[in-house]
């Protein structure tokens, strides 16, 4: 059964992707972006998956956002946290302004989104809510304290989260990626891009499809049973 599904992030990268694959399952889409518009004209001119902008960090503008799209297209049963971002720097280098812009974005947009939406899913008794979450969240990073906290704070909501929602029929599901061939791994230097493959049991980078997938298998009817799990799709690089 088709649903109705709102992917942030959903123009570019794994986002994409992931857009495409809910889609493709037979779910009406929406995506929202940042600030790309010219990613965002080609995504729509390529699949025909309505764009939004706006800004995940900002709680009232992920009001006024979902208000929009399900005034246009209906209640929003599967919701897909995915949009993220990265601003790498030793501790004793990071500005405050790389903390928190990578806290409210990566984490803040979890309360932001889940908050406005999960009111609704809770009347209707049905909702999937997948959150992208990180390798880097469960192993650390270097340079990425930042984006470490986020990421793993991803793993305590989405655990939290699944709890209270359990008994309504609302699974809430992370994903840890490992390093995937997009834009946001394009900026790390090639010899670190060696030795990060190197460590990776299949032998290479993730795909945003692998991701996809993972999503499309979360999001269906059948995967009811699926709850305040961690499913890892990173080539075997932790086995746990
Ligand atoms: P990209 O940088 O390729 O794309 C990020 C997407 O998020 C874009 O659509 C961007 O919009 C959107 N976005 C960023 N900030 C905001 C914001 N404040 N409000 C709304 N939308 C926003 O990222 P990836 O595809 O590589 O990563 C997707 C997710 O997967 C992220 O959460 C990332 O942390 C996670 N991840 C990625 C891995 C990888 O190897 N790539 C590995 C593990 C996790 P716009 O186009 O307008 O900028």
């Amino acid at each position: 059964m088709g649903r109705t599904a709102l992917v942030t992030g959903g123009t570019r990268g794994i986002g994409k992707a992931i857009a495409i694959a809910l889609h493709e399952a037979g779910h009406q889409v929406a995506a929202v972006y940042h600030s790309n518009s010219n990613a965002a004209q080609a995504f729509f001119e390529q699949t025909a998956i309505p764009v939004y902008q706006w800004d995940v960090a900002d709680f009232d503008a992920c009001h006024a956002g979902i208000a929009r799209v399900e005034l246009q297209l209906g209640p929003i049963d599967i919701l897909v946290n995915n949009a993220g971002i990265a601003s790498d720097a030793v501790l004793h280098r990071m500005t405050p302004d790389q903390w928190w812009r990578v806290i409210h974005t990566d984490l803040g947009s979890m309360f932001n989104m889940c908050r406005h939406l999960v009111e609704g899913m809770r009347e209707r008794q049905f909702g999937r809510i997948i959150n992208i979450s990180s390798v880097n969240g469960q192993k650390g990073q270097f340079g990425q304290s930042n984006y470490a906290a986020a990421k793993a704070g991803v793993l305590g909501f989405t655990k939290a989260l699944a709890i209270e929602s359990a008994r309504k029929n609302i699974t809430v599901n992370a994903i840890t990626p490992g390093y995937c061939d997009t834009e946001m791994v394009a900026a790390v230097p090639k010899e670190t891009m060696q030795t990060i493959i190197g460590g990776i049991p299949v032998g290479r980078l993730g795909s945003a499809e692998d991701v996809g997938r993972t999503v499309v298998f979360l999001a269906a009817e059948e995967a009811g049973f699926i709850t305040g799990a961690t499913i890892d799709v990173n080539g075997g690089q932790t086995m746990r």
